[in-house]
This record gives structure tokens, sequence and C-alpha cells, in this order.
């Protein structure tokens, strides 16, 4: 459910669906207009996005292996900076600095202000140069429209709109501790690097843009994509759970070209190109990660039955014990655990959990007396989800114990995410110090019961401290 988004708890998920309806990227479809390429709103100075970039780029250093060999990023440096060039709504300030990650998954992504990673297998399996010019000049139109900063921006407001109207922004001092201090953890998993469909789009429309500027192929972008997609499927999975597929996307790309001007004699491959594939094959192999399997998976069909084994999670103030083939997302202030496929994706409000468990805080209002009771602050956060989820519903509430701590148990139904479907969610709520401490559980209603004894197990493993 939209409330129980795992990166959205409490008072944060309240605007999400205004907004997607106010700030909408412009997508889809594109008129004689489309070469403009306007950027989405954004709360963030456009040196804001290199700062904000710079910072997660070092962190990123920190965290993942990068390739270090001298030729393959001189390489991968003068291809990117020349196809930035060429980029619409470009600014001297941006970095403009590539980087290859040594891993053999085929990924690529962009952070504010042009700090762009390609994965070394993206290089591997690009078949020309163009191909891999193609991602290239994608994550840079991820950059020049400015798509990290104006998801943050979305989330922002829907958050702390009095914190921004303050200008906590415009102070000095690092932009992501900023951010954490507002609840919005950013990161390697975080929103800087989810795009929207209609962010991709936008991606692919300048994409094409930029190679047919540089005197590439401009087919070649949304055929890697196609290409990959098919081929690697396996490799290709975060990719694509960062970068969800346009409608149409090979048909979009097909018809923008056109109008780009006349065609011309198109660059493919080089000797550069061919040589740095050699180089990254005649380098150690990269190290064998396994990464945990992505929840966003597209799910056809329900994910597996939840496994009886269960992990101790050990969060700030509760442990709880989920299954073992469910995944765990973590941010400042909310936890979810959710089985594989258990999110959906969704072109306008993102992603948003179908399955699973949500755990989070919720400060309500009436804290701010000090005195407040449990049946007012859960009522109060009913109210603030039904802002995103307007057909929420009670069907029964009732008190209960948890950890010998007065609880409410509220049984709600709402819109699942899942077309057509109803969703039942169970929401269990108590006070932990000053802040409502509630968890929701999650799953279609046709399904409720199967999830419920997990759900029962989950809830009687909670320790609360
Ligand atoms: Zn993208």
């Amino acid at each position: 459910m939209n409330g129980g988004r795992w990166r959205r708890s409490g008072k944060r998920l309240v605007a999400s669906m205004t907004l997607a309806l106010l700030f909408l990227a412009p997508g889809g479809a594109w008129g004689v207009e489309s070469l403009k390429f306007k950027p989405a709103f954004n709360l963030f100075k456009m040196q804001q996005d290199v700062q904000l970039g710079k910072e997660n780029a070092e962190q990123i250093d920190k965290e993942l292996p990068l390739v270090t060999d001298p030729q393959v990023l001189r390489y991968i440096n003068d291809l990117g900076r020349r196809l930035a060039s060429f980029a619409p709504n470009n600014n001297s300030e941006y970095a403009w600095t590539f980087k290859v990650m040594n891993s053999s998954d085929i990924n690529a992504f962009a952070l504010p202000g042009g700090y762009i990673y390609v994965n070394r297998g993206a290089i591997m399996a690009a078949e020309n140069e163009a191909q891999i010019a193609g991602v290239m000049a994608h994550e840079s139109g991820h950059v020049v429209m400015r798509h990290g900063t104006h998801a943050v921006s979305q989330a922002l407001l829907a958050q702390a709109p009095l914190a921004i109207l303050g200008g906590i922004l415009g102070q000095t001092g690092s932009i992501t501790a900023q951010l954490a201090e507002m609840g919005l953890g950013l990161g390697v998993n975080s929103i800087l690097l989810k795009n929207s469909r209609s962010a991709e789009s936008q991606a692919d429309e300048v994409g094409t843009y930029i190679l047919y500027q540089a005197g590439y192929d401009p087919h070649a972008m949304a055929q890697f994509f196609e290409i990959i997609e098919k081929k690697y499927p396996q490799k290709t999975i975060q990719f694509f759970a960062d970068h969800p597929v346009p409608e149409n996307r090979i048909k979009d790309v097909d018809s923008e070209i056109p109008r780009l001007g006349p065609a011309k004699e198109w660059k493919t491959n080089s000797p550069e190109f061919e040589a740095t594939k050699e180089r990254l094959l005649s380098l150690p192999a990269p190290p064998t990660a396994t990464p945990a399997p992505p929840a966003s998976a597209s799910s056809s069909g329900p994910p597996p039955v939840p496994s009886s084994r269960l992990i101790k999670f050990e969060g700030k103030g509760f442990s709880i014990d989920y299954p073992d083939n469910w995944q765990m997302q973590q941010n400042e202030d909310a936890v979810a655990f959710i089985p594989p496929g258990g999110i959906v994706e969704d072109a306008e409000s993102g992603s948003t959990q179908a399955y699973g468990t949500s755990i989070s805080r919720f400060q309500p209002q009436s804290s701010r007396q000090g005195n407040w009771g449990l049946v007012d602050a859960t009522q109060e956060l009913l109210d603030t989800m039904r802002l995103s989820n307007p057909n929420l519903r009670v069907i029964k509430q009732g008190g209960m114990k948890l950890e010998g701590r007065a609880a409410l148990s509220t049984l709600l139904e709402t819109d699942s995410p899942l077309q057509g479907q109803k969703e039942r969610d169970l929401l269990v709520t108590t006070r932990q110090s000053n802040s409502l401490f509630s968890l929701i559980f999650i799953a279609p209603e046709s399904l409720f019961d199967a999830y419920k004894p997990t759900f029962d197990a989950m809830l009687q493993s909670l320790e609360l401290q």
C-alpha cells in the first residue's frame, strides 16, 4: 500500500499523490516542442546538484569496487565528456566524471551534477561504441534533466514542507547530512537513483539527441537496452529496477530520430572501444559479490510462499523476525520486509509495496502537547495514510497487548497497486516513548489469509525497548 511504502513513513506519505500529478516530468508523447528538454520541478540550486552528487560519489567510491585501470578510465572519460558536450541544458559546473564499476552486472547510473558510473559488465555487453555511448548519453540525460534532485525534491515536499520554507537547504555544510536529519537517507539504493518511467522517457529523448549530435547511430541506445534485457536477464535486474522501461521505448525513439535532422553516415564503432574491451578482458575478473535479489523485480504472479525459516532483524529500539526469503530494506526511520516481487512499480507513484511488512514511527501532532492517546494518534496516522490511499477503509479495530504494552490492531481495506485488486492491511500501533510505533502487514485481499500465519509469527517475535 502507499501508506506502507517503506521509504515513506508517517507524515511523509502525505503529499506524494498530489505531487505526482502536479510535477510529472514530461514523458510519453514527443510533440514538436520535444527538443526543448525542460527539467521538471526542483527545489535545489544547480550547484547543489553538484555538491549532492559529489558527497554521494565519495560514499559510493568507498563502498563499491571500481576499475582503476588508467587506459579504461581515460577512454570512458574521453567518450563521456565528448557526449556531455552535446547535452542540452548543460552547465559548465557539472563534474562530468565517469567511473567504471568493477562488476560483471550490466548497469549504469548517474548521480546529480554529472557523476556517472558505468559497470564493467555494460562495456563488455556493448557490441560497439555507439551502444555504450547510448547508455552514457542516457545517463547524461538524467543529469541535465536533474532527475535525482527532482525525486529528492518531491520526497522533501512530501515530508518536510515547513523545513524547506524555513530554508534549511540554503545552509552550508553537507546536503546529504541535512537531508538525513530530515529523515531522507540517500546512498546506493536511494531515491537518487530510482527513476520514474516519465524520467526514463525524458532520458531516452535526451540520450537519443546527444547520440545524434555526437554523430552516433541514435538507434543504438534503445537497441542496447533491448538487447541486454533479452540476452542477459539475470545481469540487468538492478538496471531495469532503477531505470524502468518506458512504454513504447523503441517506437518513441524511432519517431524522435527523423525530427533531429537528416540521416547521416553514423559512427558505430572505434578501435579504441575494441581496445578497451580487450583491456578489460586482460584484467583480473571482477569480485563475485552475490547481490541480494532485488525486491522490485517486476512481478508476474504472486511472490513465492513465505519461508518458515525466520531471520532476526535488529532495528533502532526493536527487533523482529522475518522470513529468510524476504528482503529487508531500510532507511532513516522506516524498514520494510518484502517478498521477491512484492514491490509494484508504477509510473506515477513510483514503487509501492503490495506484499510484506513495513515498520515505521509516526509523530502525532498531539504529541506536541505531551499527553496523547493511542486511539487518537492512530486515527491521525490513518488520516495521513488516507491522503495517498483515498479508498482506505477501517474494517475493524480493537485493543491488544504487544509485549505487555497497550496496542491497537486495525484491519484495513484499500486499493492494491496490483491492478483491479483490493488490498488488506493489518495495522498494529503502540506507543514507544513519544512516538507511535506502527507495523503494517500488507497483502492482496485474496491472499491475506495465506499470509496471516507469517504476519502473526512476525508480530510474536517483536521485541520493543
Ligand atoms: Zn535511466
